[in-house]
């Protein structure tokens, strides 16, 4: 029998996840000899055996692969035979061509949740268990490859039963870089007052104090979490008075699918998504009001399920004290700053708000954010991409190139660092305007560069000159690319769908800097090879007091209103009830002047329009709040829609929202009203949508759209939009892996760049 030999390189997502144990097990299953080895290159495997052994390990390699990888690149030659009497695992080497790539943090996973809940069990309770199928990832690696001493868990040596465990093939643990035991891993502390408490009794204080209605500081994976009793209004009105956030949603947690579900509807694929490795906040549809302090207004509630083993032996001592409610629970930081990471800073943040922390002794190295999302018809789409999905990487439509540095937007920050095809889209960094955000971007992007290897040649940006993101990018001293900032939008999706040939795109938006000079927020862009072009838009509004309109939302619904016959501004001026009658004289004053107006075509601003002419309110506490509620209200009940007018300017179709803002002033009161004008509202938008790209097509012949942009992350107006675009026969893409908020825009960025894409007005 002849015996040959194979030198396989894989890369992808290989390392951290039990690949090497699980090549272990094949390559005694079909009897090869040789080794497998975690390199910065990549996994590398040589194998030695029969030819048709060999043959069912490489099928076996690609078949049974761990669910959690994923193979970008597989490599086979053929090499010489060694003289070889066993199959090994070896020590790690570093090369200098580094390939390896890190993955994301996994929750908790089922094996891991019962032995602690054993109460035999050496793990029972312990908030540091994992295994080569869960545990901490990205937020405790410092350097590639992935290996213990390259983390935070390199001061904790394993004590002889846990090196037993990761030195044996066939255990759960073997080769799991941060596997610890109350003997010899990290340990929690809680510290109230002046009293130092260790393990579980720090634990038990921590229960204790949630159960008595106090707050709690939580270490968690990515950072600090704060968390209360759901159900107590006086710690949650702390909270929100604390983070100054009177109204925004935050997110429960809970211990399991079961205790979910009494708390929301949950369909298949969202309870796939919530019990996921990732483990996502989720928004879901709430089953009653027991929760309106959390998420005022809305008719949905972000829920996530204990994905650590600290939240869930927390939760097994508040369950075992008789006490069930969910928890809070929100990243520990003030409003726009970013989540507290080291134990002083926590100290320094939270001090005032919490009646106890609990502490542990590993370092969170890569600080992160939960992610939220949503499920529509079966697609889970991220509204904020952070723990569970970075680093993972998304590839291009582009045969690699030179490394990008995309800075993205001011907010909601990403920055994007790509290598080759793949694009490397941060975790949430947040509102650019906080100078501690603008130290994190500075700080992730180096720690990107570092466990990427890459050096980038290239500096993309938003066209806007003011963007902090903008000013921080031009204080590199490469070669500088400015995006703007809805061609970006755009070119995310097709990114992210690998779509190379000629499409319409649209992104509906809060605000962007236009090549006008104009804020631009609801653009139709074609992009055909390396040119792209703006088609039709949102006709021009003022926005007296610029950013002053985003807060006070009358604004943008007065300047509207200006625009129409004396009868409406009448009529609409009585919508603005609790205003001052003389600050609305001067907001019409700097109207008329035109001063402090700048001109917008935001989709953003006119949903704000909207909200306020529905009477929902007139001032927003958070970006979107408006719409969001106006969207919580919407009820199918096929009335005869407002309508936008089509206007032909010059090359371009100008869509003019006037017939739409008569129409709502037109509805007579009713206790429905609001209900009624978010129906016709979220109608005329998606019909408006569909009759502008029909109308391009007739010129164009381009039948592949992208969606982008804020305003799609309203669920209603993204499945009417694809509906009806769909029914006309159009292809439709859009933003699924990344956001479609600003999040996107460094991608769109990177990819702009990389393609050398022109923007003509
Ligand atoms: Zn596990
Ligand atoms: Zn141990
Ligand atoms: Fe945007």
């Amino acid at each position: 029998m002849a015996i040959i030999r194979k030198k396989i390189i894989i890369n992808g997502v290989v390392q951290g996840i039990g690949f090497r144990p699980f090549v272990y097990k094949i390559a005694l299953k079909n009897k090869v000899l040789g080794f497998v080895k975690n390199t910065s290159q990549g996994v590398i495997i040589e194998a030695q055996g029969s030819k048709s052994h060999i043959q069912s390990f490489i099928s076996d390699l690609k078949l049974l692969k761990p669910s959690q990888s994923v193979i970008e690149s597989f490599k086979i030659s053929g090499i010489k035979i060694k003289k070889e009497k066993e199959f090994n695992i070896i020590k790690s080497e570093k090369t200098s061509k580094a390939r390896g790539i890190i993955p994301p943090d996994l929750a908790l996973c089922s094996d891991c949740r019962k032995e602690m809940r054993n109460p035999k069990d050496k793990r029972h309770l312990y908030p540091f268990i994992n295994c080569t199928n869960c545990g901490p990832r990205f937020t405790i690696v410092k350097d590639i490859p992935y290996d213990r001493p390259q983390t935070t868990m390199k001061k904790f040596k394993m004590c002889r039963i846990c090196e037993k465990e990761y030195k044996n093939p066939v255990d759960r643990r073997f080769h799991a870089q941060p596997n610890a035991c109350p003997d010899c891993g990290p340990t929690v502390f809680s510290i109230a007052g002046h009293k130092k408490l260790e393990g579980f009794e720090a634990l038990n204080a921590a229960a204790d104090a949630i159960i008595s209605g106090g707050i709690c500081a939580l270490q968690s994976l990515g950072g600090f979490h704060i968390a209360c009793s759901a159900l107590n209004k006086k710690a949650v009105s702390k909270i929100r008075k604390y983070k100054q956030r009177p109204s925004k949603p935050f997110a429960l947690m809970v211990s399991n699918i079961k205790e979910a579900k009494k708390i929301c509807f949950i369909g298949k694929k969202e309870e796939e998504i919530l019990l996921s490795p990732s483990s996502p906040v989720i928004m879901l549809k709430k089953r009653n009001s027991n929760y309106n302090c959390i998420s005022p207004g809305l008719s949905t509630l972000g829920l996530m399920i204990s994905y650590t083993p600290l939240h869930e032996a927390l939760f097994q001592i508040l369950r075992s004290k008789g006490f069930h409610n969910p928890l809070l629970m929100t990243s520990g930081n003030k409003r726009d700053e970013p989540i507290a990471k080291t134990i002083l800073h926590a100290k320094d943040k939270l001090k005032g708000l919490i009646n106890l922390a609990l502490f542990n002794d590993r370092d969170i190295h890569n600080r992160i954010d939960d992610s939220v999302g949503f499920v529509m018809e079966d697609v889970f789409y991220l509204i904020r991409r952070a723990r569970g999905y970075v680093p993972s990487s998304i590839k291009m439509p582009v045969e690699g190139g030179v490394s990008v540095l995309a800075f993205g937007a001011d907010l909601k920050n990403t920055f994007c660092l790509s290598r080759g095809s793949r694009a490397f889209v941060s975790q949430h960094i947040g509102d650019l305007s906080e100078i501690e955000n603008q130290d994190f971007q500075t700080e992730t992007i180096s720690k990107f560069k570092k466990l990427l290897s890459v050096k980038p040649r290239l500096i993309a940006c938003d066209a806007h000159p003011n963007y902090h993101s903008s000013i921080l990018a031009k204080k590199t001293s490469v070669k500088l690319v400015k995006v703007q900032h809805h061609l970006a939008h755009v070119l995310s999706v097709a990114a992210e769908h690998q779509i190379k040939k000629p499409f319409m795109g649209l992104a509906l938006d809060g605000t962007g800097y236009g090549l006008d000079g104009n804020i631009w927020g609801s653009e139709f862009i074609s992009v055909k090879g390396g040119k792209a072009e703006r088609l039709a838009h949102l006709n021009y509004f003022g926005l007296p007091g610029g950013d002053a309109a985003q807060e006070e939302i009358w604004r943008c619904s007065l300047s509207l209103i200006k625009m129409l016959d004396k009868k409406f501004l009448l009529k609409g001026r009585k919508v603005f009830k609790g205003i001052k009658k003389e600050k609305i004289k001067i907001v019409e004053k700097m109207i008329e002047a035109e001063i402090n107006t700048p001109l917008t075509s935001s989709m953003g601003r006119l949903f704000d329009a909207v909200a306020s002419l529905a009477q929902i309110r007139q001032f927003s506490e958070y970006e979107a709040q408006g719409p969001m509620e106006l969207e919580s209200l919407f009820k199918r009940k096929s009335l005869k829609p407002y309508k936008f007018a089509l206007l032909k300017g010059q090359n371009k179709i100008i869509i003019d929202p006037l017939p739409v803002i008569t129409g709502i002033l037109k509805e007579p009161d009713s206790p429905m009203k609001a209900q009624i004008i978010s129906e016709k509202f979220h109608t005329a938008l998606s019909l408006m949508v569909k009759d502008v790209f029909v109308s391009l097509r007739k010129e164009n012949k381009i039948r592949i759209i992208c969606l982008s942009g804020g305003v799609f992350q309203n669920k209603i107006l993204l499945s009417l939009t694809k509906e009806l675009l769909e029914k006309e026969n159009f292809e439709v893409f859009t933003n699924v892996r990344i956001p479609a908020n600003d999040a996107c825009v460094s991608l769109g960025q990177t990819y702009a760049a990389l393609k050398k894409i022109e923007f003509t007005l």
